[in-house]
């Protein structure tokens, strides 16, 4: 939550570096002409006052910029300091409990594409400003702009981006030139595709093998349907492009690559997940890894590491202890005691799994070593 307005200033604050360096440079160089030559010295002193008083007005709506973000990044801090509080609070910990899920589900739903879903929610919680909604609808517009096969804003947004792609070691840009030269050769421009890939690909030494492939296609056309080369010219390039973009972009953001909410699930899921989770019968009904939704996504996560276990009454789900200790059927199978004399009726009861008819009286104390 603060990283992002963090690194929005941290990419503010070197832009403004940038961008001051690069003027009082240009300014010094020419103070530097008039002093060879005076004769031209009113006129370039002129522009140069011009030129100077452009770059205050940059600098002023940089320093403006800046001290938006200081306040995001504020009101986020004293956000998260209240939440602490209220966490450690046993009367609010309810509610910060509730906020807290209010903003994950927020921001996947804003993640997912849902962006009305997620304001409204938002807004009836009062919690957007804890969410980057600019931030992600912006992307969306490069993204679907990609989805309508067209490169130019994902490659606006890598130039404005370059030094943090290139420390990365991203391929990005390459890509895009790459998917570029690839609608050229489709649509039959090849002398245009070969000048794109001089401009374009041939200087990036770790691009040769895709550069290589690019050139043969070139020979061969986009009919072709040798392995490596139909791959290039396949349509689902595309959304490839478009997943590779999202992921890089989230990055350069310092947005978490999975969405918080997931990894919240996860984490549950694991700490809840035990030895007898999907053993068919034995799966406890009231248990969230044993059934759906939670299902799918808990089959391929890890189970938590237990010193201490506790038992738990698969009819139930309530925890077996000495006011509700555990009973052996006939047939060998456990339950809660309140569990089975629920069923219980006249003094006999079925065995939930083999449909028996057993007395209570037939009921055993189990004990577990
Ligand atoms: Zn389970």
């Amino acid at each position: 939550m603060l990283r992002v307005p963090a690194e929005q200033l941290a990419q503010t604050c070197r832009k403004q570096y940038k961008l001051v360096e690069k003027e009082l440079n240009s300014a010094m160089g020419e103070i530097h002409e008039v002093l060879k030559d005076n004769r031209a010295a009113p006129s370039s002193m002129n522009g140069l006052v011009d030129r100077l008083q452009g770059l205050k007005r940059k600098v002023e709506d940089g320093q403006v910029q800046e001290d938006e973000l200081l306040q995001r990044c504020r009101v986020r801090l004293d956000y998260l300091q209240k939440m602490h509080e209220r966490d450690a609070d046993p009367k609010n910990r309810g509610s910060a409990q509730t906020e807290r899920l209010q903003r994950l589900v927020a921001d996947y739903l804003l993640r997912e594409g849902y962006d009305h879903s997620a304001r409204c929610l938002a807004e009836g919680a009062g919690i957007e400003r804890y969410l980057d909604f600019e931030l992600v609808l912006a992307s969306r517009d490069v993204l679907a702009a990609l989805q309508a096969r067209d490169c130019e804003p994902a490659l606006a947004w890598c130039a404005e981006h370059r030094a943090k792609l290139k420390k990365a070691g991203s391929t990005l840009e390459l890509q895009l030139r790459l998917q570029q030269f690839v609608e050229l050769v489709r649509s039959g421009r090849a002398v245009e595709a070969l000048s794109h890939a001089r401009r374009h690909l041939s200087s990036a030494a770790e691009f040769e093998p895709q550069l290589r492939l690019a050139m043969t296609s070139l020979a061969l056309g986009p009919a072709t349907c040798a392995a490596p080369y139909a791959k290039l010219f396949d349509e689902a390039a595309w959304g490839r492009l478009a997943a590779l973009f999202h992921k890089q972009q989230l990055a350069a953001l310092a947005m978490a690559a999975t969405a918080p909410l997931l990894v919240a699930i996860g984490a549950g899921l694991t700490a809840l997940k035990t030895p007898a989770c999907f053993h068919g019968d034995h799966a406890c009904r009231e248990c969230p890894v044993c059934n759906e939704p939670f299902r799918a996504l808990a089959e391929q996560l890890p189970g938590a590491q237990r010193s201490q276990s506790s038992l738990v009454c698969r009819l139930s789900g309530l925890p077996m202890n000495e006011d509700n200790p555990p009973l052996a059927l006939p047939s060998g199978n456990v339950y809660s005691r309140n569990a089975l004399l629920s069923l219980a009726a006249d003094g006999v009861l079925r065995d939930p799994q083999t449909q028996e008819v057993v007395r209570v009286d037939q009921l055993r104390k189990a004990f577990f070593m």
